[in-house]
């Protein structure tokens, strides 16, 4: 049976940097990815109009400055062919694959007392020892196709944004329908009404969306960024999503309509996700929030030429609540010929039929049925995995009210296994690259740590693990996002799934716990 000092789970930017960074420790390293490339979520999600939504000179490693002068994004928001470039990029630059697994997929992780070593074993049936698991299963991998009755019956073809061909399918001249309109839908849906003879569109709950102003790189700004890249990454540290989003110190209650009115539309015309940030109550404020909503709604009014159709497109929740989607063209594109919206709020869908989906009686007719479902987030790809940790406890069994854990990071009865970005850290509340880096490099520093201290063992103690919960629901407790909507971060997009609001809100803070963790000796841990 094959050794490692550590097994990574995942080849998407968790699991690269976190190889690249323990290899470097001298530590040995297998990293293990379903996929049959790097990337991770930027591998699975290829539908067309893919795109990320933080800046791409935010949204890339800040680990190694050579890496970060010497490659250059083409756009202000990154497509998804060129972030996967990146990746391959970063993957040959440290020779990362001689050390990856690839289409292999991990079956189950159980924890061996008698010698504190995890046993891997892949869907192939191989088995694997280890001394430590670096679960870098992503967020946004374990894909949701909703129990929809019929789906099998379908004769034409069905495809989720989240495991899209690699092969692109050929829209042109079909009848396209698309369920669900989250960030994935308002990405897809402008480039399928071009291309499709006609686009339906199945709504159950309508997405807040803010113009991306996408556009080639200013290499003006560029330049600026990168002559000083160290401090540009510092500063946005500090802030709550570690983003640049120039917050905002006043309250949206402190000004009169047309003065609030001003800074959303300057907002709006930058674009993206800074809105949010357009004044410091929005995230906890419901007056402060119905001013951005009733701007959003006044934008959507302007833009949709049938007012019946601008209504239903009108999100009737609390805004950011859901997570703020960022595109091009959206809401335009409902004033095309080709492309219709059906408001499924009341009346579910019924069921997918030979020809296309039933719907409220009517029976629409499609080439193309495109899932925009959605995910299991935060939770589902962990424990799609057989994980067992002491006394043969499965992960399953002690998150079956929901997901528990310290720093967001380690499980009590789990040693030596680590989650990036897990439920209870930042993760998708922040800019994930720079999440994913400060995890790994808190990781690297604890096994360095150990091993300098002759020490094989760190575990989470129950009572810390306790205490961190309790931390992450109060301060999600004083926010809008817990009960303002039903959202994938409390899990309500699942049926059956335990809701509970899952990320820490303020990075800063966040670290700053992490920090004192560890210079405090792993206080909350448990070693031997
Ligand atoms: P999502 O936001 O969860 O949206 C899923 C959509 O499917 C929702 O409109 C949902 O309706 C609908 N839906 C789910 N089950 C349904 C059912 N049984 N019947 C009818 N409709 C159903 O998923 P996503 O769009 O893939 O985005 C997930 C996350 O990925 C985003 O929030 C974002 O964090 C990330 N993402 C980011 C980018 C980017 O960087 N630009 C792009 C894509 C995705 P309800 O709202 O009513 O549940």
């Amino acid at each position: 049976m094959q050794k490692f000092d550590v097994a990574v789970v995942g080849a998407g930017f968790a699991g690269m940097y976190a190889l690249h960074k323990l290899r470097s420790l001298g530590f040995s390293v297998r990293v293990f990815e379903v996929g049959d490339g790097v990337g991770g979520t930027w591998y699975w999600n290829r539908y067309p109009g893919a795109r990320c939504d933080v800046n791409s000179l935010e949204y890339s490693y800040q680990f190694s400055e050579e890496l970060q002068q010497e490659w250059n994004w083409s756009e202000r928001y990154a497509s998804q062919p060129e972030i996967l470039d990146y990746a391959n990029h970063v993957a040959n630059r440290f020779d990362l694959c001689r050390d990856i697994q690839f289409n292999t997929r991990v079956r189950s992780l159980h924890f061996d007392t008698k010698c504190d070593t995890w046993h891997l074993k892949t869907e192939q049936g191989d088995d694997f020892q280890t001394q430590f698991c670096i679960m870098a299963t992503g967020c946004l991998s374990k894909h949701n196709i909703p129990k929809f009755e019929g789906l099998d019956d379908f004769t034409g073809t069905v495809l989720h944004t989240g495991t899209w061909p690699q092969v692109q399918p050929d829209f042109d001249g079909q009848r396209v329908g698309i369920i669900g309109t989250g960030s994935s839908a308002i990405q897809l849906i402008p480039l399928i009404a071009e291309w499709a003879a006609s686009l339906t569109v199945f709504q159950r709950t309508a997405s807040f969306s803010i113009p991306a102003h996408n556009a080639p790189m200013d290499k003006e700004h560029e330049r600026q960024i990168k002559a000083d890249y160290a401090n540009f990454r510092a500063a946005n540290s500090q802030r709550y999503a570690a983003l640049n989003n120039h917050p905002s110190a006043i309250s949206a209650l402190e000004l009169t309509a047309t003065e609030r009115d001003t800074v959303y539309q300057t907002r709006w015309e930058d674009g993206g996700l800074t809105f949010l940030a357009s004044f410091k109550d929005l995230g906890n404020n419901l007056d402060a929030n119905r001013t951005a909503a009733e701007f959003v709604h006044s934008k959507i009014r302007e833009i949709v030429k049938d007012p019946a159709v601008a209504e239903l497109l009108s999100p009737q929740t609390v805004l950011g609540c859901k997570r703020l989607c960022v595109d091009t063209d959206y809401y335009q594109t409902f004033n095309r010929r080709n492309v219709t919206l059906v408001d499924i709020s009341k009346a579910a869908i019924e069921k997918i039929t030979a020809n296309g989906v039933l719907s409220n009686g009517i029976e629409y007719e499609f080439d193309a049925l495109i899932l925009a479902t959605g995910f299991d987030a935060m939770t589902g790809a962990l424990l799609d995995i057989d994980i067992r940790g002491k006394n043969g406890l499965s992960l399953q069994e002690k998150w079956q009210d929901g997901p528990k854990n310290y720093l967001g990071l380690t499980v009590n009865g789990f040693p030596n296994l680590f989650t990036i970005t897990g439920p209870g850290s930042p993760s998708v509340l922040a800019n994930m690259m720079v999440a994913i880096e400060q995890h790994v490099d808190w990781i690297a520093d604890c096994l360095c740590y150990l091993r300098s201290n002759s020490l094989q063992c760190v575990e989470a103690s129950a009572s810390a693990e306790a205490n961190w919960i309790e931390l992450v629901n109060a301060i999600a407790n004083q926010t809008l996002f817990p009960t303002g909507c039903n959202s994938w971060y409390t899990g309500a997009n699942i049926p059956g799934k335990p809701r509970i609001f899952m990320p820490y809100l303020g990075y800063p803070s966040y670290v700053e716990k992490c920090e004192d963790v560890a210079a405090n000796n792993y206080r909350g841990f448990e070693l031997g």
